[in-house]
């Protein structure tokens, strides 16, 4: 049997949301030292399109989150890749997220990038996933909201399959 995608958020309306994020982004930035913090790997399509569409300056930088792998639930046991030395000190992050599920990765990555001394750091995730018990986030950029289901494309995975996907699709798995 093969897997089973079902269309959850079209190309098209994440495009336009993107661009909504981005405006956002800008309009809250302008004048001020701004970095992107971009979560690998399942992060990388939307910050790709997001950077794109801001038109303030901004640096970016990268972290490791850790991965589900072939399982279906977070760790949420999070590392800042190799021996990084992100330098955001007086900067405003912005941490770009695919999604935001338990909210344990995020709020580890907080507490992680809070201790370089940055001005502020705000949260911009495409999607956020309503599970129960799940850890509330302030999440000051969203994207859509969405059920507790599992989902890829537009970057996000199941053993790294499905990134290349233009849109997001709920996985039903082969049994
Ligand atoms: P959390 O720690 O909030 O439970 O999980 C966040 C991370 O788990 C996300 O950055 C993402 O990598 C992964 N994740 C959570 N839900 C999904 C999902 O439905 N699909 C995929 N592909 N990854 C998910």
């Amino acid at each position: 049997m093969t897997d089973r995608l079902r269309p959850l958020i079209s190309a098209g309306r994440i495009k336009k949301r993107v661009a909504e994020l981005a405006r956002h982004i800008s309009d809250d930035h302008r004048g001020a030292p701004l970095t992107l913090v971009i979560v690998l790997k399942g992060a990388t399509v939307f910050a790709a399109d997001l950077m794109r569409r801001i038109d303030t300056p901004f640096i970016i930088d990268f972290v490791r989150a850790s991965s589900y792998g072939k399982a279906a639930r977070s760790s949420g046991a999070v590392a800042l890749a190799d021996d990084e030395k992100l330098d955001i000190a007086g900067h405003h992050v912005v941490v770009v997220e695919d999604i935001v599920d338990t909210g344990l990765t995020i709020t580890a990555l907080i507490a992680a990038l809070e201790k370089l001394g940055p001005e502020s750091v705000d949260v911009c995730t495409l999607l956020h996933k309503h599970v129960d018990g799940a850890k509330p986030v302030a999440i000051r950029y969203k994207g859509f909201d969405i059920p507790d289901e599992f989902v890829v494309g537009y970057g996000m995975d199941y053993a790294e399959k499905y990134r290349n996907l233009p849109g997001v699709f709920r996985l039903k798995l082969a049994d």
